[in-house]
């Protein structure tokens, strides 16, 4: 077969398979149609490199770019900018960075300098590899002071990082985490970072969508000097990133990002991003309701299972998370591959007292339930899944026996909702 049509039977496959699963990667979800076609369209051809250049009458970026022929980009990228603004409370919006990775690296870049201190959370107590040395942070040269954790809060020990912090005093206190179920004390963390003048850096990759449907917290407005996102998390755009910040910093975050980092900024997705803002800002809070109520049912439901999800004294999740300790079942890795085998697609996860050696087979599973959200699934819908699980983990039936099920279910969820088609 021709490289060429192998690879176009290749992405069937793919939509026939995963259009027949329970997609609960907590960093994924799909596009509505509008989106879709954004990002099929003409822009992906094209460049737009240039320099924002104030606002108009009513109140929309205009650009001074270096080509040619975004006379219509212009219009939308001062959409997607005007619509971030408004959606996250920001003073200052920039969809120039590709991804969250480089969200966070133009943050870093624009705020220190080589070699500087950063605070974040230990990647197996929920950190993004880009908060440290393996990645982002250590491009920047940084050293990463790790805050105290507590792990039955599942959240950053305040008075126990204060001290840390006090001593430290990096330049930037990264908030937010891919490991995400509670809101983090941004206020707590603003005094402080007040005392060591350090600027906060809130990482809004994983709850971007919560937080435009109102249902988790309000970065800025608690005291954040820049939120950093992806763009395809909870938020349901195509895959981006996005750096807002404080009016003062915003020529700095502006430079990082272009000619800093980023030379074409993916237009397509720009397009699309706005669209997923557009939908947000009308369906965002049904949206982002359901989510956070799934997840609790989806918690209630496998703790009825016997399996040991996190923080059950805290109602399990404030976010579209939920975490479970699976060492009981032999660990995470053996339990995502027999998911993946019955068509529910999860993932193994650290958990804060795993060390980083046991990242091949480490204690637990995290579970995402925005795009089953999308696709139209209620609280009913999550406690059959909670059953499901149990039908492979827990009374040990053939995976391959359960997916039929698990299709079946699937079957009557194929719509995307919460968005105009
Ligand atoms: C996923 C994630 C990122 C990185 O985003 P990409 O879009 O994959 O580059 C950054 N921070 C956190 C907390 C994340 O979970």
């Amino acid at each position: 077969m021709e490289f060429h049509q192998r690879i176009l039977s290749l992405i069937e496959e793919q939509e026939s398979w995963r259009g027949n699963c329970l997609n609960m990667i907590a960093s994924e979800n799909v596009v509505s149609p509008s989106v879709t076609r954004a990002v099929a369209s003409d822009f992906g051809h094209r460049y737009a490199e240039g320099m924002l250049a104030g606002k108009d009458g009513e109140g929309m970026q205009l650009f001074d770019r270096f080509y040619q022929g975004n006379r219509f980009f212009d219009k939308v990228e001062a959409i997607a900018i005007r619509l971030s603004e408004e959606l996250f409370g920001a003073e200052h919006a920039n969809v120039v960075p590709i991804s969250g990775v480089v969200a966070n690296l133009s943050a870093y870049y624009a705020l220190a300098s080589y070699g500087d201190k950063i605070s974040a959370l230990t990647i197996p107590a929920g950190a993004h590899i880009s908060h440290g040395k393996v990645s982002a942070a250590g491009v920047m040269g940084m050293k990463t002071i790790p805050y105290a954790f507590d792990n039955d809060e599942m959240n950053i020990d305040v008075d126990g990082s204060k001290k840390i912090l006090l001593e430290e005093k990096p330049k930037i206190m990264v908030l937010g985490a891919s490991v995400f179920l509670f809101p983090h004390p941004v206020k707590e963390m603003r005094e402080i970072a007040d005392e060591i003048e350090a600027r906060i850096v809130y990482d809004g990759a994983h709850v971007l969508g919560l937080i435009a449907g109102k249902r988790f917290q309000s970065p800025f407005e608690e005291g954040a000097d820049v939120v950093t996102a992806s763009t395809h998390k909870t938020m349901p755009g195509p895959q981006g990133g996005v750096v807002m910040c404080k009016e003062e910093l915003s020529k700095k975050i502006d430079n990082a990002a272009f000619p800093g980092l980023v030379s074409n900024h993916h237009l397509h997705h720009v397009a699309g991003y706005a669209i997923a803002l557009a939908e947000m800002q009308k369906f965002g809070e049904d949206y982002a309701g359901q989510i956070v109520k799934n997840s609790k049912a989806l918690g209630q439901a496998m703790h009825e299972s016997g399996f040991k999800v996190l923080c059950e004294n805290k109602g399990f999740t404030k976010s579209h998370q939920l975490l479970l300790d699976v060492s009981n079942f032999g660990g995470g890795k053996e339990f995502a591959d027999q998911m993946e085998r019955s068509n529910i697609i999860l993932n193994k996860n650290m958990l804060p007292w795993d060390s980083m050696k046991d990242s091949r087979n480490p204690s637990g599973i995290r579970i995402g339930v925005q795009e089953l959200t999308r696709v139209g699934m209620k609280e009913s819908e999550m406690k059959e899944i909670g059953g499901l699980i149990k039908r492979v983990i827990v009374d040990k039936e053939e995976p391959e026996k359960v997916k039929s099920d698990v299709v079946e279910l699937r079957k009557n969820f194929t719509k995307i909702h919460y968005c105009f088609d």
